[in-house]
């Protein structure tokens, strides 16, 4: 445990909504912050009014802010009325939010001291911690959120904490600064801000309230929990935090797994793994850094080497191991709905990453694959490479074949749902069908292969398949299988 709450920001725009927010808010909220630049218009006595209701449905403290555009608000305000409407709320409010540029004191009320850039990371982040910690008394709180473009532009702030001296809150914003949400209470930030619903974020990279409670489990982190991630650009889809966090909490791990968007991954390694000061004790590896890891690893699976990619990182004494667990991912549903696979047909859509993990795996069981690939250069390669039949991408027709498998990301991208690798004309003798896109679950494949009759494999159950093995090599016991399966499925569907 540790003693950082979760702040709910409410935000509506006529002030008779915010009860009936801030009553959804409690839920995981500890703290309920208003922001009252989200108001049509912001009269104090009838907000006045609202905060004694929400005191009547919550026992938490209520953070009321009152933000301008230049700092991220929701409307331009001016200076008189910022101070105005602050002054008017000081003793109605357990906490004020008071951003740089405002010079205003409030004696009877803890201040959150705030500084915001929603564009990158100023040069002078330690001097503007400094001017804010000056204005500061003993128990107010500094907030500085920032926008780094990548993951290790946010060290900057994140330093910040140990700075000493006051509490502070560092906010990285956007995707490659959500980590600094999920584990800023564990290093001392009194808060971390967590949206109503997703939807409802009022800064990039708010996770929400209900996550950062039920999947992360911020209150009870420290800095001794083992931090796992999966990384590669885009990872915010990934839907590994749910199985891998519901995993370790069920078998009583203390560890953490969340979606790490790194652009650069040399000064991921180099700088951000060794100076961040966070316990890493590994990685899921997504595109596009398969390939460009391994020159980074201390060893490696013999599999992974094999399959030249790697999907899985375990850190030891400081030093990096690949893994790659697609290969097994993808089998075993697949022997699992097929049987033998020993002499089968099977036709591979793709010659990617992914493909290279079916591939050797479906020659370790001795099918007889042929890879449909779009450019007969490349096509060529990989079937010299495996030693197996090439083909010519788009396909005429799958006679002869038993299995296909789509390893290609056709019917996989926004608009793309009507959109197939295959239709059901061209199926020829197949029974059944894997599509490894694991997001729709339903792809129009799977959904021209069942019109058909044919036994159909979702990419969930890859995805599954392949973490039960990665939790194995992290945590070396037993992985909670139906309950990574269960959660997986209910992000999918829900
Ligand atoms: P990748 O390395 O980018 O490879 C994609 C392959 O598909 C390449 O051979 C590419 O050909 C081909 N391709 C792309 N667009 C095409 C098109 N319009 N027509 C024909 N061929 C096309 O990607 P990957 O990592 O292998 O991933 C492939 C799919 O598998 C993705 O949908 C991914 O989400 C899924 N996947 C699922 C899991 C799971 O656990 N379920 C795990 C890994 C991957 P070119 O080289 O010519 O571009």
């Amino acid at each position: 445990m540790n003693n950082g709450k979760i702040c709910v920001p409410v935000a509506v725009s006529r002030v008779e909504d915010i009860v009936n927010k801030a009553r959804k808010a409690a839920e995981f909220a500890d703290v309920i912050e208003l922001r009252l630049d989200a108001l049509e218009n912001a009269d104090p006595a009838e907000i006045r009014k609202q905060i004694r209701k929400i005191r009547g449905i919550f026992a938490g403290d209520i953070l009321v802010t009152f933000r301008p555009k230049t700092q991220g608000g929701a409307r331009e305000l001016d200076t008189k009325e910022r101070r105005s409407l602050l002054t008017a709320l000081e003793t109605d409010a357990d906490l004020i939010d008071i951003e740089y540029d405002l010079d205003l004191t409030l004696e009877n009320t803890k201040t959150v001291h705030s500084f915001h850039d929603f564009e990158g990371v100023p040069d002078d982040l330690v001097d503007i911690y400094d001017r804010l910690a000056a204005k500061a008394r003993e128990n107010d709180i500094i907030k500085i959120a920032v926008r780094p473009a990548d993951i290790v532009d946010g060290l900057g702030v994140w330093k910040l904490l140990s700075r000493g001296g006051r509490q502070v809150i560092p906010i990285a914003m956007g995707e490659a600064g959500k980590w600094t949400r999920i584990l800023g209470p564990a290093f001392g930030a009194p808060l971390t801000f967590g949206s109503l619903e997703a939807g409802d974020e009022t800064a990039p990279g708010q996770i929400t309230a209900k996550d950062l409670s039920e999947i992360y489990r911020v209150k009870e982190l420290t800095p001794q929990t083992a931090i796992y991630g999966v990384i590669g650009r885009p990872v915010s889809k990934s839907l590994s935090p749910y199985m891998h966090n519901a995993a370790f909490q069920a078998a009583g791990i203390d560890a953490v797994f969340m979606h790490l968007e790194v652009s650069d991954l040399p000064r991921f390694i180099e700088e951000f793994v060794p100076r961040s000061g966070l316990k890493f004790g590994g990685f899921s590896v997504t595109m596009p850094h398969k390939q460009a890891i391994i020159p980074y690893l201390s060893g490696m699976e013999e599999s992974a080497r094999a399959i030249g990619a790697v999907n899985t990182l375990k850190i030891e004494d400081g030093k990096l191991f690949g893994f790659n667990t697609d290969a097994e991912g993808f089998i075993a549903p697949l022997k699992q709905t097929y049987g033998d696979l020993k002499g089968v047909r099977v036709a591979l859509l793709g010659a990617g990453g992914a493909a290279r993990a079916c591939v050797y795996a479906l020659k370790k069981e001795r099918a007889d694959v042929t890879v449909f690939v779009r450019d007969p250069e490349k096509g060529r390669a990989f079937a010299e490479e495996f030693d197996v039949e090439p083909g010519r991408f788009p396909v005429e027709t799958l006679t002869g074949f038993e299995i296909a498998v789509n390893a290609t990301p056709i019917g996989m991208g926004a608009g793309e749902e009507d959109l197939a690798p295959l239709y059901s004309e061209q199926f020829g003798d197949v029974s059944l069908v894997y599509d490894l896109i694991t997001k729709p679950a339903e792809t129009a494949l799977l959904r021209e292969a069942k019109k058909r009759g044919l036994k159909t494999i979702g990419g969930a159950e890859m995805l599954i398949a392949q973490g039960i093995r990665q939790f194995e090599i992290w945590t070396g016991k037993d992985a909670p299988a139906a309950l990574m399966r269960e959660k997986v499925l209910e992000r999918l569907f829900n």
